[in-house]
């Protein structure tokens, strides 16, 4: 088959219904969100009930079985709207549904993947740790062998969701020598487990609506139906759930990009300055030009990577190698490049609506506010310039 760049009528009911929704649900309470910086809790559950926090999962674990696609589409969508809503579902759903997808029991996909789908539980990810966040493969939390089981003693940093999820998937060290190649495995935490609990939660600059916490893990035991993959493949069970995460986050970066290209143009027409709108001088149309150029290029990059996930399928023990390598650096290069030009356009739309935009509680200081982690989550964009030059040094161009 050749290249076809065009959604089908499926994928296309599916944006105008989420986009519905959101304008509907979501926006109106994003304001007060931002400035009382709780937990949406309402619209999550609203969320929930549409099958949002499980659309890529597929149909027989309780999701709505529209692949990696049809979940660009979910945080693209997100992203126009409010950037707290595209975290608190891409912590679940990239960083929390995946590696249980792809990596659980039959058993194990029953017990956690099938509720976190049909959006019963909440779901977080927990790698970074004090001293561990780039290198990430140095984290210091001990899985240590008890029994069948294993005991777990550490504490984790920043986990998205941290605060209100009913499980997490947390990274902790089983052979600290081997760090990354073989010394890191998967766990699956529930609230409650003795030992496990919330610690501080972080004041942020944006992202209001997310929860930021520290984990803390004082000897919880937890059984061998807890592990995730084999002993020593965490750090593989990251890196996948990461590349596909990377692809979601900057699908909800191009998102947040055409949200402010569509508040600055409409701007830019109303506002009149000198006897004329401002969208008839050059300086202004050259940045909303960029934008738009920008734009288009993103699309294309963050659709073709979500395409290509969903054509490899959820297996890895099926995946060739090449293709992994390629999928792992069109997640950074997306990422990378998303996350970068939607800080750049929102930072020009802010510009282009002047005093305005400064003004706290307008759309554009709430998303240039929000925008700036996306360079930093999910590994930073130094760390995805690094994971696009050792495939460039390997593989070639
Ligand atoms: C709001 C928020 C939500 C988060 N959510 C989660 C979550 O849900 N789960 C989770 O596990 N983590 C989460 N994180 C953690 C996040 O992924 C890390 O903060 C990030 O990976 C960077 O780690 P660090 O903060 O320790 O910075 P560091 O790794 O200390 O980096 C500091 C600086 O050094 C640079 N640097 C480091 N190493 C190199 C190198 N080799 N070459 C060049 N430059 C380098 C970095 O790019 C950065 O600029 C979250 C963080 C925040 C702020």
């Amino acid at each position: 088959m050749g290249i076809d760049f065009s959604f089908t009528p499926e994928q296309e009911a599916l944006r105008d219904g989420i986009r519905k929704f959101l304008e509907n649900e979501v926006a109106p309470v994003v304001a007060a969100m931002d400035e009382s910086e709780e937990f949406p809790e309402a619209t999550v559950r609203k969320m929930q009930q549409q099958g949002y926090f499980g659309l890529p999962v597929p149909e027989a674990y309780g999701g709505l079985g529209l692949g990696k696609v049809g979940y660009a589409i979910l945080l693209e969508e997100l992203g126009r709207v409010d950037a707290s809503h595209g975290a608190i579902v891409g912590a679940h759903t990239s960083l929390g549904t995946t590696p249980i997808l792809y990596y659980g029991t039959e058993e194990q996909k029953r017990r956690w993947l099938v509720p976190a789908a049909r959006g019963e539980k909440l779901l977080a990810f927990s790698l970074t740790e004090p001293g561990s966040g780039s290198d990430s493969g140095a984290l210091r939390t001990a899985a240590v062998p008890r029994g069948d089981g294993f005991v777990l003693t550490g504490s984790k940093l920043y986990v998205t969701n941290g605060r209100e999820a009913d499980t997490v998937v947390l990274l902790a060290a089983t052979d600290p020598k081997l760090g990354p190649n073989g010394g890191v495995s998967a766990f699956l935490v529930d609230r409650g487990t003795p030992g496990f609990r919330v610690g501080r939660c972080e004041k942020k600059m944006g992202l209001h609506g997310t929860s930021t916490a520290e984990l803390v893990l004082e000897g919880v035991e937890l059984g061998p139906e807890h592990l995730l993959g084999g002993v020593g493949q965490g750090f593989s069970i990251a890196m996948t759930a990461l590349d596909v995460g990377r692809v979601s986050l900057g699908a909800a970066s191009l998102g947040g990009l055409e949200a402010a290209l569509g508040q600055s143009l409409a701007f830019a027409r109303e506002r009149t300055q000198f006897g004329r709108p401002i969208s008839e001088y050059e300086a202004i149309q050259f940045k909303l030009a960029e934008m738009a150029m920008h734009a288009q290029a993103l699309r294309l990059l963050v659709y073709a990577a979500a395409a290509h996930q969903d054509r490899m399928g959820i297996d890895p023990t099926r995946w060739d190698r090449a293709d992994r390598a390629r999928k792992t650096r069109e997640a950074a290069t997306v990422k990378c490049l998303a996350s970068e030009w939607a800080s750049e356009a929102i930072d020009e739309a802010l510009q282009i609506h002047g005093g305005l935009g400064y003004i706290r509680g307008t759309p554009i200081e709430r998303a240039y506010r929000d925008a700036r982690i996306s360079e930093i989550f999910e590994g930073t964009n130094e760390i995805q310039r690094l994971v696009v030059a050792r495939d460039l040094l390997t593989r070639g161009p």
